[in-house]
């Protein structure tokens, strides 16, 4: 796995042979800018991708040919979630929420219906700023530990994580090691919130769809809502069996 370590370790060490070269050889500016620019959209195209695990390793998928697949959904709780949580139960499903701390303070009671119906709530930070990338990483503890401490106020604390928009940089990849949380990203990005087709979102997923996979929704319109209920009798129809990410992965959702 390319890692931001190697990255610029192999971009110094090209830095390095370049400069001593030029002692012998001038060379012209542009032969520098090169490695700059190979180094600069490497580290780019790796923060932006959670998959890549350029920053920090990250849990996105499993390789089985169990029918198994993890519903997760992102961003609340919210109105929506209680929709969510209806067609769940109505097709015997267990998911995954990662909820925003601040969410959690407007709709406690969503938090814990959730809690009660069995399902699994990982950490998605407090605020959910798209600024987070430029913010210390004392800062980003406070994030992550905020939002820890008020899932833990309902259940134990948990052990999940997802970076909000898939972004990692290094400085959340040294405050999730002081936190000690698995990172969980996702290898069926649904795009729900960015399509308005419903159908086209539905087909997206379906047409990715593989066992061991972990599907990323937002509980937070009716049209996902819409698109589930579609997802749900999807996965019914083709004997897939939908379970908690943590139960796909096989690790511990809460610190024990
Ligand atoms: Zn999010």
């Amino acid at each position: 796995m390319l890692t931001h370590k190697v990255n610029t370790g192999f971009f110094l060490a090209v830095l390095i042979f370049l400069a001593a070269y030029s002692f012998y050889q001038p060379l012209a500016w542009w032969v520098l800018i090169i490695p700059v620019l190979l180094w600069l959209t490497i580290a780019v195209i790796g923060s932006g991708l959670v998959q890549s695990g350029y920053h920090i390793k990250t849990y996105n998928r499993i390789q089985t040919t169990d029918k198994k697949i993890a519903v997760t959904f992102d961003d609340g709780p919210t109105p929506s979630t209680e929709k969510v949580l209806e067609l769940l139960k109505k097709y015997n499903v267990k998911a995954t929420f990662f909820c925003i701390g601040k969410q959690i303070e407007k709709h406690p009671d969503i938090l814990q219906k959730i809690i009660n119906e069995g399902h699994t709530v990982g950490n998605h930070t407090y605020n959910h700023l798209p600024q987070m990338n430029f913010f210390s990483t004392d800062k980003i503890l406070t994030e992550l530990k905020s939002t820890d401490a008020l899932i833990q106020h309902y259940i134990l604390k948990p052990l999940l994580f997802r970076p909000p928009y898939g972004v990692t940089n290094p400085r959340l990849a040294r405050a999730l090691k002081t936190t000690g949380h698995y990172v969980v990203g996702w290898n069926i990005r649904s795009l729900d919130a960015v399509i308005e087709d419903e159908n086209k979102i539905f087909n997206r997923i379906a047409t990715r769809l593989a066992p061991g996979s972990i599907i990323l929704l937002h509980d937070t319109s009716q049209k996902t809502v819409n698109v589930l209920e579609q997802l749900l009798i999807l996965l019914q129809q083709q004997h897939y069996e939908a379970v908690t990410v943590n139960q796909l992965l096989n690790i511990p959702a809460y610190e024990k």
